[in-house]
């Protein structure tokens, strides 16, 4: 089969990145304030998913950006987690500790639920489970809600018990067996999705340091398992020599230098929550040249969608469970098709992303009859 473009997708940057998406939504409401926007990026798998981002973007067009690029991510993402979604996403423009009120956040809701399920939101940063439950008050499309409301609740559960899953291919690529035990593994960043990955990597016997400039998260970490360590600062992380680094705190945690400083150390693989990980393209190949596997963050950090999306059945974690375990067995199939084709194993996972959304969307060209 041919490989599409990748311009079908709109995977490219800058300003050209707009003729890929579908749809772009700019809300206003003058009464409460609200600014958003809201970007389909691609329906061709299913009604488009991604969290809202309460943020003080400094323009309308720094706003736009972001969410342009997210929404795309998410037509990714939600392809490789094996979902019927495709991908979306939306930002309100403001500071959420200022800004965000009850009236603004259904203001926003209604602006949601008048794309009549072209769009289901969900949280991201800057937007918590009881603003989806306010903003569920105006419409059916919303996830990520408490389990009070019949959401799901905190999402980082499945996110951590995905990146687990990840790391065990990485385990089975480099070492033949997908376990953890024995091996050094440093977490840049214990807050909810860190956190709960070393209580995983714990139970599974591995060796964790952990660093996080919260005094309070680490201190988190270690009531609950005094036996891991900890690195004074990322630096030093990156610099212990640990199996496999785990970034899960900000984006942007991969670049040239770190990359070369992970190398120099003997570090075999990086996996990790943290979103958009590779500081800019071509980080990717550094590190396959570097002789560092790779497990692209956005297969392996998909647990959290899987297990939002699983709302909109009448939530089962069980369920959701079964589904973000399939994390292991899609990052195994990244890798061996990087081994096979002698890419990276970000470009593989982009490829994989692009056949699924490419054969499933044909599918809607077969008449079901009236
Ligand atoms: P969080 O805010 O709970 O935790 C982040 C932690 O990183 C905090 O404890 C913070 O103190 C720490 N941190 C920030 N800067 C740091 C630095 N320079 N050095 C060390 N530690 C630092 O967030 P989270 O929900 O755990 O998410 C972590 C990452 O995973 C984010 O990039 C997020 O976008 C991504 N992610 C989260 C989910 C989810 O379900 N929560 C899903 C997908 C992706």
């Amino acid at each position: 089969m041919t490989e599409p473009s990748p311009l079908v997708f709109g995977r490219t940057h800058g300003h050209d990145q707009l003729s890929g998406h579908e749809q772009v939504v700019f809300c206003h409401d003058r009464f409460t304030g609200l600014r958003a926007i809201i970007a389909i990026h691609s329906t061709a798998l299913g009604p488009a998913l991604g969290g809202t981002r309460f943020y003080p973007y400094h323009s309308e067009e720094a706003a736009l950006d972001d969410v342009l690029d997210l929404s795309r991510g998410m037509t990714y993402k939600n392809a490789l987690a094996g979902l019927d979604h495709g991908g979306g996403k939306a930002v309100i423009i403001g500071d959420p500790e200022k800004d965000k009120t009850e009236a603004l956040l259904r203001a926003y809701g209604r602006f949601v639920a008048s794309l009549g399920g072209r769009y289901i939101t969900a949280c991201d940063v800057g937007t918590y489970v009881q603003d989806m439950d306010v903003i569920a008050r105006e419409g059916q499309w919303v996830t990520g809600r408490s389990p009070a409301a019949g959401g799901a609740g905190d999402s980082s559960v499945l996110t951590a018990f995905g990146v687990y899953q990840g790391m065990r291919a990485c385990a089975e690529r480099l070492w033949g067996e997908p376990t953890l035990s024995g091996r050094q593994i440093g977490i840049a960043g214990v807050g909810k999705v860190g956190s709960k990955l070393v209580d995983l990597l714990a139970e599974d016997g591995a060796r964790v340091t952990v660093t996080d400039i919260s005094g309070t998260a680490v201190d988190h970490v270690r009531s609950a398992h005094p036996e891991v360590n900890v690195a004074d600062d990322i630096e030093a992380l990156l610099k212990a020599g640990v199996d496999i680094y785990s970034p899960c705190a900000l984006g942007g945690a991969l670049t040239d230098d770190t990359t070369a400083t992970l190398a120099t150390a003997g570090v075999r693989a990086i996996c990790g929550g943290a979103n958009n990980q590779l500081q800019h393209p071509g980080v990717e190949k550094l590190l396959e040249d570097s002789g560092i596997l790779y497990a692209p963050d956005y297969v392996v950090n998909s647990g959290g969608v899987i297990q939002v999306s699983d709302e909109l059945h009448g939530f089962s974690f069980e369920r959701a469970k079964g589904k973000a375990m399939q994390i292991f067995d899609v990052t195994r199939r990244i890798f061996a098709l990087a081994g096979d084709e002698g890419i990276p194993p970000a470009v593989a996972a982009d490829r994989i992303a692009e056949r699924r959304i490419t054969e499933i969307s044909q599918l809607y060209g077969i008449y079901l009859g009236k």
